[in-house]
Parts: structure tokens; C-alpha cells; sequence
């Protein structure tokens, strides 16, 4: 099953507000330039008398959407296995940075309200590059001084909508913080605003990486004062 973004992620259920903003796991997806390539191939089928279908999965772990674990480009730091899961889900902002070229930079946050906010998922014209076959060198990062601000005002997980979030230093900075890097969201269609936000990486250990599944639901609107329970 595909699940586009913006469609209800488990069917039977009638949560519009229910997005889905993982890529589609498949051969022939955008892969970071160097990484290993993705092969998901049926090894037994019915259809050929094994009693099971079962299907052997290969591939790096930084396909597709996924997280960043600080042994990334920290040697000798926790792995995958070790991120703190209450950073991975709770509320979340999306922010749109329309204008950002090639890099979400300070004067790009200007007059972004970061405080209290603990995941903070960027969407820049990045989404659209999914639509692309194939890596995409132009896509939008973090730069550093962005990023150490993102650090400072208390942010635990950063997202954005392309398979890097930026150079090492921008790694290095986000990572040594314990700052969870959130890479290869597709946030086509997801508008910004406030979400409540799932993502369940695979427990892998020691990995470096873990592609994950996120999804993301709108807040609850706040009821008016005079629906509320006194
Ligand atoms: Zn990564």
C-alpha cells in the first residue's frame, strides 16, 4: 500500500489529519551519492511451493526517511539504538522556509518563534526533489550557525525535507548536542503549523542510522471557552 502524504496512513481509520511523511521504500529511489543502492527482492514466494512469501531486504542506513544516530560523524559515540525515544515523539512545528538558497541560515529563522519548541521539522522546496528520479545535489541544508542556534534555543530534533541536514559541521553541532537529525521527510502538501509527531526508527544496533516511519498529526484544535469542561 502507498500512502500519499495527507492521506489517512491506516485504512478503515477516518483521520484526514493523519499524514504520512516517510518516502516510499523501493528500488530505484533517490539514494544519497555513495551510499549503498536498495534491493528488495521476494527469496521464497508460494507461488514457487515455499510456504511463505518472504522477501530479503538491502540497504544502508540512511535510505530514505530516517534518523541520524551521533556515532554518524562522532567516533566513538552512542548509537542508534541509544536515542532517547521521548525526543522522537511529541509535539512538532513545521516551518516553512520558502526563500532559503542553499542553506537555512540565521537570517532565515529571523522571526521564527523557537522558544518552546522542541521538534522543529524544516519544509523547504526540497519536497518537490522527490518528484526528481534520482540524488539531488541542490537541495536546502542546515547551515552551522543555524544549527547551533536550533541547539541553543533547546531544540531536540531537527527534520528537513532532503537526505542531508547539512555539512559534518552541521552534523557535528546537532549531533553533539544529542539534537536527533530527522533526514529524507517528504512534506509535500503538509502545511505549516503545529503537529503531534510519530517517528519510529528501527532498533538497530550500534547503527549508525535507522530509516524510519513518521507520521505526523495535526494538533487538536483548542476548543472554544465555552465547550470546555469547567
Ligand atoms: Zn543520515
Amino acid at each position: 500500500m502507498t500512502i500519499a502524504p495527507g492521506e489517512a496512513a491506516f485504512p478503515g481509520e477516518s483521520d484526514e489529519d493523519l499524514l504520512d511523511v516517510s518516502v516510499v521504500v523501493t528500488p530505484g529511489m533517490p539514494i544519497w551519492e555513495g551510499d549503498p543502492g536498495l534491493t528488495l527482492e521476494r527469496v521464497m514466494s508460494i507461488a514457487d511451493g515455499a510456504l511463505a512469501n518472504v522477501s530479503e531486504l538491502c540497504c544502508g542506513v540512511h535510505t530514505g526517511t530516517h534518523v541520524d544516530a551521533p556515532n554518524h560523524f562522532i567516533e566513538g559515540a552512542p548509537g542508534v539504538e541509544s536515542l532517547d525515544l521521548s525526543a522522537l515523539i511529541g509535539p512538532a512545528s513545521v516551518i516553512e522556509i520558502p526563500r532559503a538558497s542553499p542553506a537555512i541560515d540565521v537570517s532565515a529563522l529571523v522571526g521564527v518563534q523557537l522558544a518552546g519548541i522542541e521538534r522543529v521539522l524544516f519544509r523547504t522546496r526540497n519536497s518537490e526533489l522527490w518528484q526528481r528520479p534520482g540524488f539531488q545535489r541542490d537541495h536546502i541544508v542546515i547551515a552551522p550557525e543555524a544549527a547551533r542556534l536550533l541547539v541553543s534555543s533547546g531544540v531536540r530534533l531537527v527534520g528537513i525535507d532532503y537526505l542531508s541536514v547539512g555539512s559534518p559541521e552541521t552534523h557535528r553541532i546537532l549531533l553533539g548536542a544529542g539534537v536527533v537529525c530527522l533526514e529524507g521527510l517528504d512534506l509535500q502538501g503538509v502545511e505549516p503549523g503545529r503537529y503531534d509527531l510519530f517517528c519510529g526508527p528501527l532498533r538497530l544496533d550500534g547503527a549508525d542510522g535507522a530509516p524510519a516511519r513518521v507520521l505526523l498529526r495535526k494538533r487538536a484544535k483548542v476548543a472554544p471557552a465555552h465547550e470546555r469542561p469547567q
